[in-house]
Parts: structure tokens; C-alpha cells; sequence
């Protein structure tokens, strides 16, 4: 059984990346947060590096020209986005659109935060000739509908695992565009502090439960769904899962 983490902010090899990566068999996609994580991430030659700007750190990281020459060599873009907590957002989304030039340009797939803005998100996204894009903790129920017809990815995380409205939306979403993410170093308090990957099949666990799939089919439908987001393949392989 294979599972996904396609965001965690894992910065350098380090004890804690190998501890966790030889304790379960979990492929781990590495995103930044700013310009440092993204050079460290690349210079650290980390599994499948994402490298962006964080909405939180748009304010401070205004010139992104650093980002064209590592996008290159990049797997993808992001963590880039919108997210009213960190300030207005017209600064915000002067940094997202220029991420999103150089994500179209390159034709890498996208991570995008949206915490408070899918909707503005989804607006400005709409007008990209964008490859493939994740919608990372998506939460906003009343714009699932949007996100299938737009075929992006969703991706949930532990928090699914109290949180009823993520139930919601994972009943909605299309199952073929369904990915998970630990958004490690993020501790859940509901889950008494724990965090990172490790969490992840309970995560996939909680999936098959919530839409009446075998674990097993979940997992692989998932990993799937991770190979055409990561673009390692175009079109699905995953059989039809079963009801459990
Ligand atoms: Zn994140």
C-alpha cells in the first residue's frame, strides 16, 4: 500500500525527515514558504520540491525574480496564494499572479492556500492556462461544485479527522481529484499535538470510511490521483474502487 503527503514543509534532510520516511512507506511532497525554504528545499535536493511564496511572507518577499531561475528546476509552485489573516490582499495577489506567470510559463502544477478566499482564488486561477492545481486544505464547502468543474485537486488532512464540515466536502468533491496532505509542521490539538505524515493513512483511512470504499482501493485510487497531480501520468489506472 502506498500513500501521499502532497504538503509538508520538510526544509533539510535531517533526523526527522529519515525517522519518519523509514517508518512508513510514504512518499512526501516538500513545499516552501518563502525564499529561503525554497532554496533550502532545492539545495537540500528534497522530494518533489515545490517553491513559492506563502501569502503570509507576500508582504516581505515583494521582488520574486529568484523564484524564475529556481522554478526551473522545480517540481512545482507554491505554496502561493490568498489569505485575509496575513493583510489585505491586493499586495498578496500581485505576488500569487506572478507565481501563477511563471507556473503557466513552465507548465508546473500549483499549491495554492486559500483560507478565506477560494472564491477570489478560483477567480484569478480561472484566468491561468494552468497544467494542474491543488486546492491544499480546501474548507470552503459552498465552492466545491467550482473546484470539480474546474478539475483541480483537493487535498485534506488530518483535520478531517474532527472536522465535520471537511466530511462534507470530501463527500462532494470528485473522488478522482481527492489527495492528502500532514501540512507538517502543523500540530493538531484535537489530536493531541501529533503531526507529519505519519498521520496520513489514518487520513485515507477516515476517506474510505466517509465515501464506503475498502481502505486498500482508497489508498491506491489516492496515490493515483497524486501521479496525474505530480503529471507522472496523464490519465487514471486506478480500478474502480469497491464499496467496503
Ligand atoms: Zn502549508
Amino acid at each position: 500500500m502506498e500513500f501521499i503527503d502532497v504538503h509538508s514543509h520538510f526544509e533539510s534532510i535531517g533526523s526527522e525527515i529519515e525517522k519518519l520516511l523509514s517508518s512508513v512507506r510514504i512518499r512526501v511532497v516538500c513545499v516552501a514558504t518563502d525564499k529561503e525554504s525554497s532554496l533550502n528545499i532545492i539545495q537540500n535536493g528534497l522530494p518533489y520540491a515545490f517553491v513559492g511564496v506563502h501569502p503570509s511572507c507576500a508582504g516581505s518577499d515583494e521582488d520574486i525574480s529568484w523564484l524564475n531561475e529556481i522554478a526551473a528546476v522545480a517540481f512545482g509552485i507554491g505554496e502561493t496564494g490568498l489569505d485575509p489573516k496575513y493583510g489585505p490582499l491586493e499586495p498578496q495577489e500581485k505576488i500569487f499572479m506572478k507565481q501563477l506567470d511563471i507556473a503557466e510559463k513552465l507548465q508546473k502544477p500549483v499549491q495554492v492556500h486559500s483560507r478565506n478566499a477560494a472564491k477570489k482564488c478560483l477567480e484569478i486561477l480561472g484566468s491561468y492556462k494552468l497544467s494542474r492545481v491543488l486546492m491544499h486544505w480546501f474548507d470552503q464547502e459552498e465552492l466545491t461544485k467550482e473546484v470539480n468543474s474546474m478539475g483541480y485537486f483537493a487535498s485534506f488532512g488530518p483535520a478531517l479527522l474532527y472536522s465535520k464540515k471537511l466530511e462534507r466536502i470530501v463527500e462532494k468533491i470528485d473522488t478522482s481529484l481527492i489527495l492528502t496532505e500532514s501540512d507538517y509542521p502543523i500540530q493538531y490539538t484535537p489530536l493531541r499535538g501529533m503531526s507529519g505524515p505519519v498521520l496520513i493513512p489514518s487520513v485515507v483511512f477516515k476517506v474510505s470510511q466517509i465515501l464506503g470504499y475498502k481502505f486498500g482501493d482508497m489508498a491506491e485510487l489516492i496515490a493515483d490521483n497524486a501521479e496525474r497531480f505530480l503529471g507522472r501520468v496523464n490519465s487514471t489506472n486506478a480500478p474502480t474502487p469497491s464499496k467496503a
